[in-house]
């Protein structure tokens, strides 16, 4: 129905008077900006702006080594013998995958990662628990969106990732930072997590193994973090996405073993141990023994069913992708990754301005600190990555983007010569600038 033929007769002057003055409104506007969301706004530091400014002074004399961004897949010596594709053209011949998944997943595939995501547990996690996600950053958008509430905060990891930072200034959840203490292995600093906790408080967000820091948390950790969240009564957000990728001994142990004291939301992907982050498949998965995410597991059900989850030909190769059959290959991963982990401490220690605290246990990045006092021309982290990048076109990402000034994320899934290679550039980098 047209709105005039609503209008009464008297009014239509009226009616028609604001009709044109809306029309001389909008004409008034003609070629204006459409407007946008604010919360977006394009000053804010993200890993791939900081990148694209880095790669943008890169010496075009010199081959680019990066160890800036997180992705392993594309170099022969991790994806050699990779096993993925079969599983994932078989479920592409097989026509059968062509329809829309559930919008939780298929069920097959939500009961692979409860199966995956329970082992060691004594009760694990169940089919229903499981929703299927594009890539792990989607688990993190939709845990954020649906714990959300007017005036809510989430206690987030420093140094961390940034994605959760972004969404909570896109949703207007307010971001409380907890340290990593790097004379401490890089634990949690739990008397400052109780310090920041309030009633409206809505999670506790730890990555484990860590990204950006290798730290691998002991069951003792594990415990206390789980304890105190207990106690101060939040939901932790457990960001797994590198679960199992631990090396030198240590060991990958869920968060969810300790669901009896506090409710777990578990995080996860296929992205960086199974090596394609490109599939965008990742998981949430709610664990709750306690009883207390009732209402928050509804919640995720309404959110899956308004948005699409991650292609249904890759979910119907979940199941083979982890079962246990590819144990050879993440063992040879893991070998690549330790020997590696190893090289890049060992280097870096020898480079005066540079310090790690401690090698990385696991995932594939490691924090060094710059003594930028000692350093010609170097103020802050981000001069250091840059003039890095100028004189020697060694791409690392400044510290500043995850919280951390004057301190550098190296990431080191990278074949071991190519690292040698920047180390030595590092290294002279370094000694050209050393302020003795
Ligand atoms: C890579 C990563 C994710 C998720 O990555 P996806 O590519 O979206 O699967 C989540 N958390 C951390 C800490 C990561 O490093």
């Amino acid at each position: 129905m047209a709105p005039s033929t609503q209008v009464p007769v008297a009014a239509t002057t009226d009616h028609d008077g604001a009709v044109h003055h809306d029309r001389a409104k909008a004409a008034a506007r003609r070629g204006a900006l459409a407007r946008s969301n604010p919360n977006l706004s394009p000053d804010k530091l993200s890993i791939r702006g900081v990148v694209a400014e880095l790669l943008s002074v890169a010496n075009a004399e010199k081959a680019l080594i990066s160890l800036g961004v997180g992705d392993a897949s594309s170099y022969q010596c991790f994806s050699e013998g990779k096993p993925f594709s079969g599983p994932l053209l078989e479920s592409v011949r097989a026509g059968r995958f062509d329809c829309y998944a559930h919008s939780f997943g298929f069920p097959a595939a939500r009961r692979a990662v409860a199966e995956y995501l329970s082992k060691g547990l004594k009760s694990g996690f169940c089919e229903s628990d499981v929703f299927l996600t594009s890539g792990g950053t989607q688990a993190l958008q939709v845990t954020l969106t649906v714990l959300a509430t007017p005036g809510c905060n989430v206690l987030l990891p420093r140094p961390g990732f940034p994605p959760y930072e972004s969404f909570c200034e896109v949703y207007n959840i307010e971001a409380r930072y907890y340290d990593l203490l790097p004379q401490r292995n890089w634990e949690i600093d739990l008397d400052q997590v109780r310090t920041l906790t309030d009633c409206n408080t809505m999670g506790l967000v730890v990555i484990n193994p860590n990204n950006p820091c290798g730290a691998v948390y002991s069951p003792n950790h594990l415990h206390q973090i789980a304890e105190t969240a207990g106690e101060l009564n939040i939901p932790i957000i457990a960001d797994e996405t590198y679960g199992h990728m631990t090396y030198g001994g240590s060991k990958f142990v869920p968060m969810a073993t300790f669901a009896n004291l506090a409710s777990v939301i578990t995080l996860g992907s296929l992205s960086k141990r199974f090596l394609v982050p490109g599939w965008r498949l990742g998981w949430l998965a709610i664990y709750d023994p306690l009883g207390t995410l009732k209402q928050v597991k509804v919640a995720t059900e309404l959110l899956m069913n308004v948005t699409s989850g991650p292609a249904s030909v890759i979910q119907a190769a979940v199941p083979d992708i982890l079962s246990d059959s590819h144990d050879q290959f993440h063992k040879k991963v893991l070998t690549v990754l330790e020997n590696s982990a190893d090289i890049l401490y060992g280097r870096i220690k020898q480079i005066e301005a540079l310090k790690c605290h401690s090698k990385p246990q696991g995932s594939m990045f490691m924090m060094v600190e710059v003594d930028t006092a000692r350093l010609r021309g170097i103020s802050n982290d981000m001069d250091f990555a840059k003039e890095l990048m100028k004189e020697e076109s060694v791409l690392v990402l400044p510290g500043t983007v995850l919280g951390m000034k004057n301190w550098v994320r190296i990431f080191f899934g990278t074949p071991a010569d190519l690292l040698i290679d920047a180390c030595d550039l590092i290294k002279s980098f370094c000694e050209r600038r050393l302020i003795s």
